[in-house]
């Protein structure tokens, strides 16, 4: 490969609103230092994504190719695991993320800028400042949608001082004086399940995760009405115990109830009794209402994560 081939930058798969217009932010950042950089997605757009692009008229980054030998910029993860399967023939120039890092391959020392914020945007808000590189009102307004979509619309736990701040910025950038009108259009784009396989709705927003040696794999769902979601609740249930069946261990969707502030969880595991544990509450037939559970990382992972590390292995 050329070495005059730009630096793709991309998030983590199963793109949500922060991984693709993330994506384009720091691709305008490093474009902005005078690199030369070109913005990818690693699966299709969301109907909240593609919302945010269309309401801010954003360009769609290009589907994302094969990654090997190439320059890379990840945006919104940094565990290799959450990326494409040939990450680790590729070099990692850069990194921007708010999750945890635990399994970075980087033979070569990449900048590395992570932060314990509620989205990736945030952080990268604030490097456009630190590199005095300008910021579109068009990129304002997607990076203002990514932080409503990561941070809830402020309900998550996991929002920050640092989250709530840039999100004025950002919107005084962008011209937007109803911040919470824009989080409720954002909500019902996310909301639309129309034309969606079960299949799909569980795998819409889904992470896998290594927790003390076994697999969990986690959907999450977020609507102001959970109802009609949860009358699926057989149904996706069983595309839940497909997944689990093709080889995943454990699957868990969440089905983020935002005016109630909480989650539906539903899970097929080999350890019911572990994920009980976590959450404090039993299942039932694989379901429980988990009060006051908004954020995957703070309300889920994090919980889990603990449990499954409570087991001697
Ligand atoms: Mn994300
Ligand atoms: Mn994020």
């Amino acid at each position: 490969m050329s070495s005059r081939s730009p630096i793709l930058v991309f998030g983590h798969l199963c793109p949500d609103t922060d991984s693709v217009v993330s994506a384009l932010a720091a691709t305008a950042l490093l474009n902005g230092r005078g690199m030369s950089a070109v913005a990818a997605m690693a699966g299709p757009l969301t109907p909240e994504s593609r919302f945010a692009l269309s309401r801010f008229h954003l360009p769609c980054p290009e589907p994302l190719g094969s990654v090997s030998g190439r320059q890379v910029a990840l945006v919104d993860f940094s565990n290799v695991e959450q990326g494409p399967p040939d990450l680790e023939n590729a070099q990692i120039t850069a990194v921007f993320d708010h999750h945890r890092c635990d399994a970075l391959v980087a033979p070569r020392t990449p900048e590395l800028w992570l932060a314990p914020v509620a989205c990736c945007a945030t952080l990268l808000s604030g490097l456009f400042r630190f590199y005095e590189v300008s910021l579109t009102p068009e990129l304002a307004g997607g990076m203002l949608c990514a932080i409503l979509s990561d941070t809830s619309q402020f309900k998550s736990s996991s929002t920050t001082a640092q989250d709530r701040r840039a999100a004025e910025e950002l919107a005084g950038l962008a011209g937007i004086k109803d911040i919470n009108g824009l989080g409720a259009e954002l909500l019902a784009a996310k909301a639309d399940i129309s034309g969606c396989s079960m299949r799909e709705l569980v795998l819409r927003d889904f992470k896998d995760f290594t927790m003390n040696g076994h697999y969990v794999g986690i959907g999450q769902l977020e609507t102001p009405d959970s109802k009609p979601l949860i009358s699926l609740k057989k149904e996706l249930l069983a595309a839940c115990a497909e997944l689990v069946a093709e080889g995943k261990e454990s699957v868990m969707l969440a089905i983020t109830d935002l005016s109630r502030e909480g989650s539906y969880i539903l899970v097929v595991t080999p350890y019911p009794a572990l994920f009980e544990q976590a959450f404090g509450q039993p299942l039932r037939d694989g379901c429980a209402w988990i009060a006051g559970m908004i954020s995957r990382k703070s309300d889920m992972v994090r919980p889990l994560r603990l449990a499954f590390e409570s087991v001697r292995s």
